[in-house]
């Protein structure tokens, strides 16, 4: 065993010190090279060096660089090394953090990283709240929370007899909600399709002069982070008006969150903690490894009724946290381990000092961009920029070029009828000179194709 997991470090530890001088997307050939793993399961056992040899020979190469400095797609970051370490010594942990009393040390660990992110988000120290694996997953538990809470006002016990010949449940949205918050909104029962619309401005907020009127059982879905521009919803606008109707607000903050962390972007998120859930992830702003992130219900007893379950084998009877009365996982690995040691790793000014930082490197890349000629869409007020090259067109080949030419990896989107490249800039490790060189490779392949 001891040579086995040496060789994993030593292995690991050479994957990412070769990071930076691979190109960030897999070759051609590192992707064909993936037929070598094909074929049937193996009747007989293989020693387990050899399953490691492989994997790294040929899983290594055909990975995306997502953890090194120039990775710039969707808005995730790259762990942070103490949460891979972390993550490692959890793993041999092997904890089924379920209970308590089963797994005292994991229990402990992700109520204490849940009372230091209420503070660092500045929402009450009594929240309810649950490390689950993602945005999507957290805002599919808020919105449960949410459900329950609307319904429960309403004399009905949703938990008890679902939804079907219920009060009708209105959901309202932002135009542009996240795809998977409607996926969430499915899973809940309550419809990708079936909800109230609320127009947007040209960064993609709610309007706040658009907002329907209410009745009866409602869920608001904002945004504090639109994942094209980083605006945010007029949230003090929205918790006033949904408020005075009995209505719940729901904040999908997926990266946005993280701005309630930092003086300086105050500004963007008057009304955030007055909201009723929110929902972020882990593993974008924070650089945790996957699957990481967090579902915040003010109504603590709300999430508890939708998450929780009772039966004979279950030492749940604990004055403590159990973590499985908060997430919709009974099993499940203690993901707050390393949200532990990246808070306590990075203390508040070193939580600041990544989000500053990221941000000020989107600005960086927009100016660039801006004064290279090309046209930036949006208002950079966080991570995010999006760029045209031009038409959609120009802007697709022009993105294809820049994926091939490796330098740095940044996606395609369409925001607002316009074709654009989305530069989302949220590692802990991209460095001024990083971003520097990317935007010398974005502009030369630019250049380039003209
Ligand atoms: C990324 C994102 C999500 C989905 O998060 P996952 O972690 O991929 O599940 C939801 N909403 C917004 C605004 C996002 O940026």
């Amino acid at each position: 065993m001891r040579d086995l997991l040496s060789d994993s470090a030593q292995r690991a530890i050479a994957y990412l010190e070769g990071l930076e001088d691979r190109a960030v997307a897999p070759s051609a050939a590192a992707i064909a090279d993936l037929a070598q793993l094909d074929g049937p399961l193996p009747a007989h056992s293989t020693p387990p060096e050899d399953v490691l040899r492989q994997l790294d020979a040929l899983g290594s190469p055909a990975t995306m660089a997502m953890g090194g400095r120039r990775f710039f797609g969707f808005i995730i970051g790259g762990a942070l090394p103490v949460t891979l370490a972390a993550n490692w010594l959890a793993g041999a942990w092997d904890q089924n953090s379920a209970l308590y009393n089963v797994t005292p040390a994991t229990a402990k660990l992700e109520q204490l990283a849940l009372s230091w992110l209420l503070d660092l988000f500045g929402l009450p120290a009594d929240c309810g709240g649950g490390f689950v694996t993602g945005a999507t997953v957290a805002n599919f538990t808020a919105l449960a929370a949410a459900r329950h809470g609307v319904l429960a006002r309403a004399g009905w016990d949703v938990e008890a007899d679902g939804l079907i010949g219920g009060p009708p449940v209105t959901v309202i949205v932002g135009e542009e909600a996240h795809s998977t918050l409607f996926k969430a909104l499915g899973l809940v029962g309550l419809g990708r399709k079936r909800v109230v619309r609320v127009p947007v401005d040209r960064q993609g907020r709610m309007r706040a002069d658009a907002l329907p009127p209410i009745n009866g059982p409602t869920i608001v879905c904002a945004q504090a982070g639109n994942l094209h521009s980083g605006a945010f919803d007029p949230l003090a606008d929205i918790c006033d008006w949904a408020h005075a109707a009995g209505a719940w607000v729901h904040v999908d903050g997926a990266f946005g969150l993280w701005a309630a962390a930092v003086p300086s972007l105050a500004y963007l998120t008057p009304g955030l903690a007055d909201a009723d859930s929110w929902g972020t992830d882990f593993h974008k702003w924070l650089n945790v490894p996957y699957d990481s992130g967090l579902a915040v219900v003010r109504d603590r007893d709300a999430l508890r009724a939708a998450m929780s379950i009772t039966a004979e084998y279950l030492p749940t009877d604990s004055p403590n946290r159990n973590p499985s009365d908060f997430v919709p996982e009974l099993s499940r690995r203690a993901r707050g381990v390393e949200v532990w040691a990246a808070l306590r790793h990075l203390g508040r000014a070193g939580i600041v000092d990544l989000i500053e930082r990221t941000c000020r490197h989107a600005r960086r890349f927009a100016e660039g961009l801006q004064a290279a000629g090309y046209e930036v869409l949006n208002d950079v007020v966080l991570n995010q920029v999006c760029v045209a090259f031009g038409d959609a067109a120009t802007t697709n080949r022009v993105i294809a070029a820049i994926q091939a030419d490796g330098t740095c990896w940044a996606g395609p989107t369409v925001w607002q009828g316009r074709a654009a490249m989305r530069i989302s800039v949220s590692s802990w490790a991209t460095t001024e000179e990083d971003v520097e060189r990317s935007l010398g490779a974005m502009i030369r392949v630019a250049g380039a194709g003209k």
